[in-house]
């Protein structure tokens, strides 16, 4: 059987698959620690299952409009408001997570052969999404003397007649990295300069630390915000990973392409999950808030056991729940005879020989680095450190 080309070139998600093998030594009884989640490992509040559950009962078991129903679109508009965002709910498109927004808004916007900016490191599906709506990757590699972040110049360096599109993620998933608004507003005479178009991904924009305070891309002035698609969603602010329910901010034509587009492959996402989402967005925002107090104590505790390690270097990430230690330094040393030349062989040997999974910095497109999520107990991240410590240890 033939696949066809489109498909046949995916690389499955590394991220996904770095999971499932821990679940998978977990289910044998093999105590793994597992720092490769992608999710809250909080459960979702109850007031929001409370509002499935209303739903479920009264029978609210149909199809609904395809972008999503009218008070969920609106509640999404007044959540925005909050960012300086002013939106008609005729601009927001729900779809089934933020991921399904990403690939629709790469959808509708390219045509085969445009140029894609994405800096690196990155989120694993974007490179994908952007191959599979035909569009062509341009990765511009950034570094710790940049914080990570995309510069103008860069930004400027990489352009072609043929670039259509940014793709900006603060905060970022892997780095954990903050744009301020005066390094939005640069890049953003960029983008209106050559005519771009920015992809804003802010699925992380409620969980910040160090009094640190979200800025979109789109509220810079109404010349972005017609060149913006904002993309956020319930699942990283409220732990709703399971429910699926993720969101696009866009001009009108893009919302209405977007939507049309997915009357034709999903139609609405599930009707109960977007009345829990109706929950989560209007109802008390007091337990995001316990949540996000606690990510801030695991991040510090997990940067400073990562930065007492010979060798292993880390950014103090200022959102999101991930780390993203440098770990080159490993690279060219012995773990019992064999030589370290990767992210891969660190996240290799982590988990076969400590049972620690992390994730290789290459699925990111950044392979001296490790990313380690903190989405997990203070006990499991003590745990780990300590076997991560009695890896370098071993070292020759
Ligand atoms: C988790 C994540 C998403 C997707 O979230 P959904 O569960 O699909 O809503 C999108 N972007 C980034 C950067 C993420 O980490």
């Amino acid at each position: 059987m033939e696949i066809a080309r489109r498909a046949a070139g995916i690389s499955p998600s590394p991220t996904l698959a770095i999971d499932a093998q821990a679940k998978a030594m977990k289910a044998k009884g093999i105590q793994v620690i597992n720092f490769s989640a992608g999710e809250p490992d909080f459960d979702t509040p109850e007031h929001i299952k409370q509002a499935a559950i209303d739903a479920l009962k009264a029978g609210f078991t149909r199809y609904t409009p395809v972008a999503g129903i009218p008070e969920l679109r609106q509640a999404v508009c007044d959540s925005l408001k909050v960012r300086g965002l002013s939106y008609e709910p005729a601009n927001i498109v729900v779809s089934c997570g933020a991921k399904h927004s990403l690939y629709n808004a790469m959808q509708v916007l390219l045509n085969e052969g445009d140029e894609v900016i994405l800096s690196a490191p990155y989120w694993v599906s974007y490179y994908e999404q952007i191959k599979l709506a035909g569009g062509v990757p341009v990765v511009v590699n950034t570094d710790a003397t940049t914080d990570f972040k995309l510069t103008p110049a860069a930004l400027k360096a990489a352009l072609t007649p043929r670039t259509k599109l940014l793709i900006l993620n603060s905060p970022c998933n892997p780095t954990g990295v903050v744009y301020s608004r005066s390094e939005l507003e640069a890049l953003a005479e960029v983008i209106l300069s050559h005519g771009l178009m920015v992809i804003s991904d802010e699925i992380y924009a409620a969980l910040l630390y160090d009094g640190l305070t979200h800025t979109s891309i789109a509220a810079l002035g109404p010349e972005i915000k017609e060149r913006t698609i904002l993309i956020d969603g319930v699942s990283k602010t409220y732990a709703m990973t399971g429910w699926r329910i993720g969101y696009a901010a866009a001009p009108r034509p893009v919302a209405t392409a977007m939507t049309d587009l997915q009357s034709h492959s999903t139609s609405n996402p599930t009707s109960i999950a977007q009345k829990a989402a109706v929950a989560a967005l209007t109802g008390s925002q007091e337990p995001v808030e316990a949540m996000r107090c606690e990510f801030e104590q695991r991040r510090n505790r997990i940067l400073a056991g990562l930065r007492e390690l010979p060798g292993v270097m880390c950014n103090q990430p200022g959102g999101a729940f991930y780390v993203f230690p440098y770990i080159g330094k490993l690279f060219g040393r012995r773990f019992r005879g064999q030589v370290l030349a990767s992210s891969t062989d660190v996240a290799t040997v982590l988990l076969n020989e400590y049972q620690v999974a992390v994730v290789p910095g290459i699925a990111f497109g950044a392979d001296p680095f490790l990313r380690l999520s903190y989405a997990t107990s203070m006990t499991q991240i003590e745990a780990g450190l300590e076997r991560f410590k009695a890896f370098v240890g071993e070292l020759q």
